[in-house]
């Protein structure tokens, strides 16, 4: 339905505002360019659209001001770094505060035992280590389970993203002689055939997931309780109580990572669905942006590890790191979880997700697109295509070039989607004027798009 050669023409002209636009990011751009590979300090950032990412001033609440003097609605929100809304001030208080007593001693702080006991209110599992991210937590959690378990392989779901986890860059390519585990594309410089390492089931699909358990090999099972990072993808009424029924069946623990699904509220998924994982995953928002990460797991795991995390190698046992669980990492999570993230703050950000979802719905069913709008929580997300069943099918759905030109148009009229699919996030700082300002821009697009 969409011309592409108009497509092209509007792109085109989106890029040259863009740059007529920003000519203070264009110069520091060039600076950058210098000496940061690729002219930025992470390799995604080349992701954004544009002909050079939008450098910031400041950002607080649910916006930020470019160094061209630009505000925009930011519905990227750090990727969920920033989900509580940017700088909250008992946040950059209690960093403040903190900075000046004590910043990293290896020690604990009493902040930390009232941190894990809020963890294990809102999750439902007893007992707490921290991370510095959600993708060390993740690496934790496996060489956890695989000590339990003995068992080589962990399972995850195709097309699932879990962080840098080696081990979880893997998809499945579907051949005559069956399925293999293949790295998944783009993932750089695998370190060994993940086939041996990873063994990976379609999101939604039962048997497939019971017989894949069934071979005995698998220590654990990593998944997001919705898929979120290959669009958002809904598992099915029953599939969950089902995961659960058959992990058990077969020794496989279960492992929710719910560091994107913690949009569904408070205790993530976990808690809004009452789903019972052995390991909860938690990273990016809990410490209102800065870099920490937690996991969690029952009281009979913690048993079984008690051996281990008191023995004289436990230094080197592939888990933990020396900034961990600093006096200041434990302080922001603190302020972050007495102030944010609360039932009252998503039922203002859910409330922003479903406005959104309905006037984006709207649009594509008035101009009788077979697009469709996903919400979780107050997460939302448009494809351009039906509702897919299984990260596969969201991943053979994806448009590069629609997406680009949608994240373009969009920024160029202040508002920002995250770079990666069409992904919008609210906190409770946003407002129903922000949700019009993108439904008024998605609307703009269309119509240009349809002519
Ligand atoms: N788990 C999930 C579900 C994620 O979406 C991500 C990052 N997008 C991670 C883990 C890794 O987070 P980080 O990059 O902060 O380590």
């Amino acid at each position: 339905m969409i011309d592409r050669i108009r497509l092209s023409r509007l792109h085109a002209q989106e890029e040259q505002r863009f740059i007529d636009t920003h000519p203070r990011s264009g110069e520091l751009a060039d600076e950058a360019g210098e000496h940061l590979l690729a002219g930025v300090p992470m390799p995604w950032m080349t992701r954004w659209p544009g002909a050079f990412p939008v450098f910031v001033e400041s950002a607080s609440g649910g916006r930020f001001t470019d160094v061209d003097g630009h505000t925009y609605v930011d519905l990227c929100l750090g990727d969920t770094g920033s989900m509580t809304g940017h700088c909250l001030p008992a946040v950059a208080d209690a960093i403040a505060e903190r900075s000046r007593t004590q910043i990293t001693t290896m020690l604990p702080t009493a902040d930390s035992a009232w941190v894990a006991g809020e963890l294990a209110r809102r999750f439902g599992l007893p007992h707490w280590q921290m991370a510095m991210t959600a993708t060390d937590a993740n690496r934790f959690v496996l060489r956890f389970a695989r000590h339990l378990t003995g068992r080589p392989r962990i399972a995850v779901m195709d097309w699932c993203y879990h962080g840098t986890v080696d081990e979880t860059l893997g998809v499945l390519e579907h051949g005559r002689a069956g399925d293999r585990v293949v790295p998944r594309p783009g993932a750089l410089g695998p370190q060994v055939d993940v086939a041996l390492t990873t063994a990976v089931v379609p999101f939604n699909d039962l048997d497939a997931l019971d017989e894949r358990l069934s071979r005995g090999d698998v220590a654990c099972l990593l998944m997001e309780p919705a898929l979120t990072n290959i669009g958002i993808v809904l598992p099915e009424p029953g599939y969950l109580a089902g995961v659960r029924e058959i992990t058990r069946r077969h020794g496989v623990l279960l492992v929710n990572d719910e560091t994107h699904t913690i949009c569904a509220g408070p205790g993530g998924a976990t808690a809004a669905w009452g789903l019972d994982p052995d390991f909860v995953v938690m990273g990016k928002p809990i410490g209102g942006g800065i870099p920490v990460a937690a996991y969690g797991m029952t009281t009979e795991i913690a048993e079984q590890l008690a051996g281990p995390m008191l023995g004289h190698d436990i230094d080197v046992a592939g888990v933990g790191g020396t900034l961990t669980g600093s006096a200041l990492a434990m302080a922001a999570v603190r302020a972050t979880l007495s102030t944010s993230l609360r039932t009252e703050d998503f039922e203002v950000s859910i409330g922003l997700a479903e406005r959104f979802t309905a006037d984006v719905a709207d649009v594509i069913a008035a101009h009788g697109l077979p697009w469709h709008v996903q919400r979780l929580g107050c997460r939302a997300e448009y494809w351009f295509c039906p509702p897919p069943r299984t990260g596969a099918q969201a991943a053979a759905a994806v448009d590069e070039e629609l997406d680009a030109f949608m994240h373009l148009w969009t920024l160029n009229r202040g508002v920002l989607l995250a770079p990666f699919h069409n992904m919008s996030l609210f906190s409770p700082f946003h407002t129903t004027a922000d949700v019009d300002a993108h439904t008024d821009a998605f609307r703009g697009a269309v119509e240009a798009l349809l002519g």
